[in-house]
């Protein structure tokens, strides 16, 4: 096959002509920070994934945070969430100096393992944190059950599961709070940017609260006509806030969310099918009851059919000219978490293993067909050129 001259890189954001007018109509409306188009945003977006409220961030780790400290997570509290994320997940843990429990992965999704948290729980869990990986929703009600019988709160870890669903209702309010991002490679983008949603109004006004210095509700309002100069500081907050500039692309990319949901679908359901049957490639299987965001399209390298292991695959799939990625070097793998904790590779071995055989293909709404059949093509030669 051909190489191609231009680099497929491993993510693109989707951006149109109306994203683009809404940041410069916010940039002429002179109001920059966080202001009306902030507050449209959150409305919409909790209209979108269902949850009666919602608060907007300038990230989602600040969401993860500001949820952990909203639940009065602190020193003496453990909190159980996954080996396979992103560092932010547990990071904020420690950020809340509470104790940090991982619970193992599942084989067949990369999802936490409800039998591992059941293992692991404890009367000073207060907190299950699952992530929905790869935009997988992770088992819920296993999880639920778990925790309520503990008396613990749930966090989803919602940053690749924006437009998932899990029997039948859209993720975002399964838990206590859920947490999305914006990030520049998520499902939508604002650049940088975070929501978090809830179904218990106290918890949202203390997120926004905390969100913008611990200052009264509607502190943003201070320098409109309605506003007053007056405002108390009534907890030591954070400046997490989202700026209008943000929240325009937000509202322009939510509206689009659907179609782009259907756009990653369809890529996904290409690779499924070609991958198939092709030795030494594994993909995910469908779960019932679950919509996939398909954030993210990883596969598994199995070095017992290859000659080749992960490392050499990602290599010959650049040497092609195709950007990849991995998700995730596990929380217990790095330097920090193993100093810190003496986390060994064999304590969370499912996660361990995954990784050392996983990597993310492209898969992006830009994505054009000849991109999507271009990577099929390249991982299928390569896959038969290293063939045992
Ligand atoms: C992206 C991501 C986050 C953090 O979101 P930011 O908006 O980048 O702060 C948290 N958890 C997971 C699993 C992520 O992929």
């Amino acid at each position: 096959m051909k190489k191609r001259d231009k680099f497929l890189p491993f993510a693109l954001p989707y951006i149109t002509n109306s994203e683009i007018a809404g940041v410069v109509d916010t940039l002429k409306s002179n109001w920059l920070t966080t202001g009306p188009k902030v507050r449209k945003f959150e409305e919409k977006f909790s209209g979108y994934v269902n949850a009666p409220y919602a608060a907007a961030l300038n990230s989602g780790t600040a969401g993860l945070h500001l949820a952990l400290i909203a639940l009065g997570v602190k020193k003496g509290d453990s909190v159980i969430t996954t080996p396979y994320t992103f560092c932010a997940t547990a990071n904020v843990v420690l950020e809340c100096k509470a104790k940090l429990i991982l619970a193992d992965v599942k084989e067949d999704d990369y999802n936490i393992d409800p039998y591992e948290i059941g293992k692991k729980i404890n009367k000073k869990v207060k907190v299950v944190m699952p992530v929905h990986i790869g935009g997988l929703p992770a088992d819920m009600d296993e999880i639920k059950a778990i925790a309520r019988k503990n008396r613990s709160y749930i966090v989803e870890d919602a940053a690749h599961a924006l437009s998932a669903e899990y029997k039948g209702k859209k993720v975002g309010s399964f838990g206590d709070i859920s947490v999305f991002s914006f990030y520049a490679t998520k499902n939508i983008t604002t650049g940088e940017g975070g929501m978090i949603t809830t179904r218990n109004k106290k918890l949202k006004d203390l997120i926004a609260v905390l969100g913008l210095h611990g200052i009264g509700k509607d502190a943003w309002k201070r320098y409109t006509a309605e506003g007053s100069w007056y405002y108390e500081v009534t907890h030591l907050g954070y400046k997490y806030n989202m700026t209008d500039m943000q929240a325009a692309l937000g509202l322009a990319q939510l509206k689009i969310a659907d179609k782009l949901l259907d756009l990653r679908v369809k890529i996904a359901g290409i690779y499924d099918r070609e991958f198939k049957n092709l030795d030494g490639i594994g993909t995910l299987k469908p779960q019932n009851n679950k919509v996939n965001a398909r954030h993210l399209y990883m596969i598994r390298i199995n070095d017992k059919a290859l000659k080749i292991g992960r490392n050499r695959f990602i290599d010959e799939l650049k040497k092609a000219n195709i950007g990849t990625s991995v998700h995730f070097i596990p929380v217990h793998l790095h330097p920090y978490y193993r100093k810190t904790f003496g986390f060994k590779p064999s304590d969370f071995p499912v996660a361990t293993k995954l990784y050392g055989q996983s990597l993310s293909l492209p898969i992006y709404p830009k994505m054009s067909k000849s991109d999507i059949y271009y990577v099929v093509e390249n991982v299928k030669a390569i896959a038969r050129r290293f063939k045992r």
